[in-house]
């Protein structure tokens, strides 16, 4: 008995210290790709010195010693507080400084395209909530503070550009994704027969 459950253990230890690396395939980088047709085409502006004292005298953050809004802990990246994807398409946010706060890298993987404020609250996986972060309260109420120094604009593309070559726009990234899904499907093919291959020489011992 006791045998057994060492052994069980033993199999349980091995098997949580390896990871095998996510496999990309190209039908997972479709997110990607929608990513990057909206990042290519919105507006991207740098802020000034005065504004970015300004945004962190609001969030109550010293310049030198950057922390992320949401957790406290020291911040990796800005992020952007409204999402500019939402289901596959842009939001019309934009990468101003009015939305864009300091984040840890935790935070923002956990925080995806989500509203912020619901997700800081939610019990979500790595959620400032989830990991019992103190002053939750005083945490959202700096992040109101900002968003009403200045409420984000969104952009109106169709007004812009017309729906015609805004749609055009849609279905090259519609093409590239469906190209990339077909270059998938020729490469699980070769896939199979590298894996074959591989598998045959092993077993012939060569
Ligand atoms: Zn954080």
């Amino acid at each position: 008995m006791t045998t057994t459950s060492a052994e069980e253990m033993r199999k349980a230890l091995l098997a949580g210290a390896f990871q095998m690396p996510s496999v990309q395939t190209m039908v997972s980088r479709k997110s990607s790709v929608t990513n990057a047709f909206v990042n290519a085409v919105i507006p991207v502006v740098p802020p000034t010195l005065e504004e970015i004292e300004e945004a962190l005298g609001i969030l109550k953050i010293d310049p030198d010693d950057v922390r992320c809004v949401y957790c406290g802990d020291k911040a990796s990246e800005w992020d952007h507080l409204r999402p500019l994807v939402l289901n596959r398409r842009p939001t019309g946010y934009i990468s101003e400084i009015g939305n864009l706060v300091p984040a840890c890298g935790k935070c923002n993987q956990s925080k995806g395209n989500k509203p912020w404020r619901t997700w800081m609250l939610s019990k979500a996986k790595l959620s400032p909530a989830g990991r019992g972060i103190a002053n939750l309260e005083s945490r959202v109420a700096k992040i109101e503070a900002f968003e009403n120094w200045r409420p984000s604009s969104k952009i109106d593309f169709v007004a812009i550009l017309g729906q015609a070559e805004w749609d055009q726009y849609w279905k090259l990234c519609e093409d590239v994704i469906a190209e990339m899904a077909e270059a998938q499907q020729v490469a699980d093919k070769l896939k199979d027969r590298i894996v074959a291959a591989v598998k045959g020489k092993k077993a012939s011992g060569a």
